[in-house]
């Protein structure tokens, strides 16, 4: 389908594009890459008056590092987080999460802080982001502000945002030698989004045990799942495959996944399990 008609603007500035929300409210929506508006704009889901285009305003697409934390900026895509050496060194789950977002086109196009602010329940970044203690940093009327994944992520398709904030950077802890992070996901197709994702960050003891975890599932619920109690299995004790069983099946517990054409929510339970056990071995199996 063709979009409902809209006006467009291509600020040069952050603050212009800041202006341009406050002048048009919820009538208006940013665009960074497209990649979820647009097809939203397509089936009529969205039909915002104003679409203000951020593909112009500088200093928005960078990685580096800056002491202990990495610092992502909000329009840089998944194909370049993938590509990323330093992402892939401090940070893998978010490097195997911009590995497996869509296809090449998304990928090329799709952006860290879209995906995010969009908060698509089986989207492939929230689960890691929240697993890896990442805070958003948001530009309003009212000046910056910073918001943790854990507080960002309200509901579906709902954020800690105000229409007229911009997230304009992604910030995260660089994850130590003694830590191993890994994201793993079943969907039907390639492109198609998480049936369920799961993000495990881990820490290693000097006498080689799992002494911290964080396990956060996606397509699981409205927002990112931390399976708590997985992750104190965990830490019990050596990690053979009986515990990693274990581990599964804590995730399991309190789980209340929807129903959907992908896959029902029983389907989705007992994957979350299977997934756990998966993403935290293959976190384990990580070296620096
Ligand atoms: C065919 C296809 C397959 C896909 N498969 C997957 C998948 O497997 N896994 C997955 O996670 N995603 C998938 N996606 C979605 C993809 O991740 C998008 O890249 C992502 O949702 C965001 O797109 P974008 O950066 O282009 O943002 P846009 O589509 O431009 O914007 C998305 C939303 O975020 C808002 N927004 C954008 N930037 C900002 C900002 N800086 N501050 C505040 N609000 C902002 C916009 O107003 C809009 O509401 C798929 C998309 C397509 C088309």
């Amino acid at each position: 389908m063709i979009p409902r008609a809209f006006e467009y603007f291509d600020p040069a500035t952050l603050e212009e594009a800041v202006d341009l929300l406050e002048r048009y409210g919820e009538d208006a929506r940013l665009m960074a890459g497209g990649q979820s508006l647009l097809p939203m704009m397509k089936l009529r889901v969205l039909s915002p008056a104003q679409v203000v285009d951020l593909w112009r305003v500088p200093d928005l697409d960078y990685i580096r590092q800056d002491g202990g934390v990495i610092r992502i900026g909000a329009m840089t895509t998944h194909y370049a987080l993938n590509g990323s050496p330093l992402i892939r060194e401090t940070l893998p789950a978010l490097a195997d999460a911009a590995g497996v977002v869509g296809d090449p086109l998304v990928r090329n196009l799709g952006t860290i802080g879209g995906s995010a602010a969009h908060a698509a329940h089986n989207a492939d970044y929230p689960s890691v982001l929240v697993a890896l203690g990442a805070e958003f940093r948001a530009l309003g009327p009212n000046g910056p502000r910073t918001v943790p994944a854990g507080d960002f992520f309200m509901d579906m398709f709902t954020t800690a945002l105000e229409p007229t904030e911009i997230v304009t950077e992604i910030s995260m802890p660089v994850q130590g030698a003694t830590n191993r992070s890994a994201y793993r996901k079943l969907s039907r197709r390639g492109t198609d989004f998480a049936i369920v994702g799961v993000a495990a960050v881990l820490t290693e003891s000097e006498e080689g045990r799992c002494a911290g975890a964080r396990v956060v599932l996606s397509g699981v619920g409205s927002v990112p799942v931390r399976a708590v109690e997985a992750e104190e299995v965990l830490k019990a004790g050596p990690l053979d495959a009986d515990r990693l069983r274990e581990a599964g099946e804590a995730a399991k517990r309190n789980l209340d996944p929807p129903s959907d054409v992908q896959a029902d929510a029983q389907y989705r339970i007992d994957v979350s399990g299977v997934y756990v056990g998966r993403t935290v071995m293959a976190a384990w199996e990580r070296r620096h």
